[in-house]
């Protein structure tokens, strides 16, 4: 899964408005930010196979990041490391915690409606996914349906953001969102050398995060 992993994080900024949206996207992401700099280094496994899935050609192997147990283990360090960070005051910095753990949490239950049967639990098997990535087109909807649904919730919630201008804004990136997925999925070539790979994804994570941020602040002064 892609952009649908931003649904969790705008869904979470509608539960605390307090929360960045910048860091939210940083948070839905950060167990694959880890596993495309661990395939490098050999710590994971992503090998190339023709038709693995109707989406892409991914076997992975990852139990250091898309573990259930592991991911439990990230999504503490990045509450943690929020908690040190932040300079709120300690009840809404506490609380902002809370909500980031859940965003990096979020990322492995995501992955498990669209992985084949690659995500362990503890470490090696038993192993989950239910497999949605068989099917290109209900991949696509399913991210399209979860995104769409999370920024109408999320716009509801933020009274900062229920104007029409910051509404604009909103709609408009949740559109270019689920352009770039169409243009990954339908359009462009495959990708199958690791190093280039790893560079496009962290650049698309982190160029999405900066969006959010910048949408946010956008909203927020214009709104
Ligand atoms: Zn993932």
């Amino acid at each position: 899964m892609f952009v649908g992993h931003y649904a969790a994080a705008f869904v979470l900024k509608g539960k605390s408005p307090k929360a960045s949206l910048g860091v939210l996207f940083i948070a839905t992401q950060f167990v694959d930010i880890l596993f495309f700099p661990f395939t490098l280094l050999g710590w994971e496994k992503l090998e190339f196979v023709s038709g693995f899935t109707a989406v892409n050609d991914f076997k992975m192997t990852f139990p250091f990041t898309h573990g259930l147990l592991a991911s439990i283990l990230w999504a503490g360090i990045f509450g943690g490391v929020y908690l040190l960070l932040s300079k709120r005051e300690q009840r809404s910095k506490k609380k902002i915690a809370i909500i980031m753990t859940l965003g990096v949490l979020s990322h492995w239950f995501a992955d498990l409606i669209v992985h084949t049967p690659d995500l362990p639990l503890l470490h090696g098997e038993p192993k989950l996914g239910f497999g949605l990535w068989n099917n290109k087109l209900a991949t696509f909807i399913v991210e399209l349906v979860l995104l769409v649904v999370a920024a109408f919730y999320f716009l509801k919630q933020t009274v900062l953001m229920a104007k029409k201008r910051a509404a604009l804004y909103v709609w408009s990136f949740v559109l270019f969102m689920i352009l770039v997925n169409y243009l990954n999925y339908y359009v462009l070539p495959v990708n199958h050398d690791l190093v280039s790979l790893t560079i496009s994804a962290l650049i698309s994570y982190f160029l999405f995060a900066g969006i959010a941020h910048w949408v946010e602040i956008k909203s927020i002064k214009k709104g």
